[in-house]
């Protein structure tokens, strides 16, 4: 058994904390060297007195300060910034990095770890829908490993054929199928969508999660950044990624091979597993989760997408289609469309209104370089608070 020393970027979010929790069970395995956080510090300096990470690192410095205070006299030194994100992501010492910040401030300190060789535990989707292309050449360039965390991509990677290396065609595979629970709204009716609060938003039927991931899947927009986010994990055209939705969240998706035969991944509702099953890859360890109990949940069942309810989710196919910077405009777009519902300035069916406009006003900027889509990203974020309300 090695011994992995880790970096764990959005310690103190749902998957940070889900990360954690299986590290705390494996003390022999895994060694926290870095973690980072963002406004919760108090609950940051809990984890460094638990783990005892060399480092800790906020984004700002009034952050940091109090993190200092409050970390006087353990070993863990307080670092600052977008930089020092970047330069615990690529320490030597370090073998894998869980990136678990939440949207586009995810992607750099990802692409660092990237660059550096690490085993990326990648649940950061972000990072792919915005920059899947260069953030794949990265991991090829310097060989580095990427281990998706995501529940539908991780039970993708189960699915395939070891050692899976991008050709789909070469490996029998005709298409993917990434299930989703279709969210709290799946069965609301229509003319009442208008209606629906943060509060009811983020109330999802299975997972516990992030509120903004929570928004996310509750106009299917998460599943559009997961057709992006397949897309460039396992090189696949849109046409062979099929959403299929499958409320009771246990079979966490599948893979079709040309004779026929459909290969699935199965467990709770519970991250611990996928987040378990990448940090020990490829050995297997208990995750803390309750065995699947087939029979006490009796019947799984699959229906189609509405589009119509869910237009966030064409928007994801049509961005990817057209390829370019648009997946990064939709992201950025989603990402300030998304706070303003939670902040209550902007009504939920103003989330896909905005996106849509935001779209097509920038169809044509370019994506030819990181910086392209930096400045992409930027521009659909100033588009998209110019539609929605100040207060
Ligand atoms: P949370 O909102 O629970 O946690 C986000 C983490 O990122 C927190 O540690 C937060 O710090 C930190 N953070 C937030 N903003 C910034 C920033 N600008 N710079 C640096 N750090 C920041 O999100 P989740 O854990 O739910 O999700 C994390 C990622 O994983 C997302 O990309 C999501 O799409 C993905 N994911 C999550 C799943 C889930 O079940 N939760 C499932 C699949 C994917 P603090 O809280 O201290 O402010
Ligand atoms: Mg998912």
């Amino acid at each position: 058994m090695t011994l992995r020393n880790l970096t764990i970027l959005g310690a103190t979010g749902t998957i940070g904390v889900n990360t954690l929790d299986v590290v705390a069970r494996h003390p022999d395995r895994f060694r926290v060297i870095a973690l980072s956080g963002q406004n919760q510090v108090a609950k940051l300096a809990q984890q460094c007195r638990q783990f005892q990470p060399r480092y800790a690192v906020v984004l700002d410095a009034g952050k940091a300060k109090e993190l200092d205070s409050l970390l006087a006299g353990t070993g863990t030194e307080v670092l600052v910034g977008m930089e020092a994100l970047e330069w615990v992501s690529a320490l030597p010492e370090v073998d894998s990095v869980m990136a678990a910040i939440v949207g586009a401030a995810g992607l750099r300190p990802a692409l660092a770890a990237a660059r550096a060789g690490k085993r990326v535990l990648l649940a950061n989707k972000e990072t792919l829908v915005m920059a899947g292309r260069f953030f794949m050449q990265a991991v090829q360039e310097h060989r580095a490993t990427l281990l998706p965390i995501d529940s539908e991509h991780n039970a993708v990677f189960q699915s395939m054929p070891a050692g899976y290396d991008g050709n789909l065609a070469g490996h029998g595979v005709r298409r993917i199928l990434l299930t989703a629970s279709g969210g709290p709204f799946r069965t609301r009716a229509v003319e009442t969508l208008k209606d629906v609060t943060p509060e009811q938003a983020v109330a999802h039927p299975n997972w516990v999660m992030g509120k903004k991931i929570s928004v996310d899947s509750a106009t299917m927009m998460n599943k559009g950044l997961e057709v992006i986010e397949a897309r460039w994990l396992f090189n696949a055209r849109p046409e062979q990624i099929e959403v299929v939705i499958h409320p009771q969240s246990i079979v966490h998706s599948m893979v079709e091979y040309l004779d026929g035969s459909v290969l699935a991944q199965l467990s709770n509702p519970d991250m611990r597993t996928p987040i378990a099953h990448s940090l020990a890859y490829p050995d297997r360890i208990e995750a803390g989760v309750n065995w699947l109990d087939l029979a006490k949940i009796g019947g799984l069942t699959f229906e189609a997408p509405d589009f119509a309810r869910f237009p966030c989710l064409k928007l994801a196919y049509h961005a990817l289609e057209a390829g370019g910077a648009a997946p990064a405009i939709l992201n950025a777009a989603n990402e300030e469309a998304v706070a303003a519902f939670l902040d209550h300035r902007l009504p939920y069916l103003g989330i896909a209104a905005t996106l849509e406009t935001v779209l097509e006003g920038l169809s044509d900027l370019a994506a030819e370089s990181l910086d392209d889509l930096m400045e992409a990203d930027a521009a659909a974020r100033r588009a998209a608070r110019a539609l929605i309300p100040a207060s």
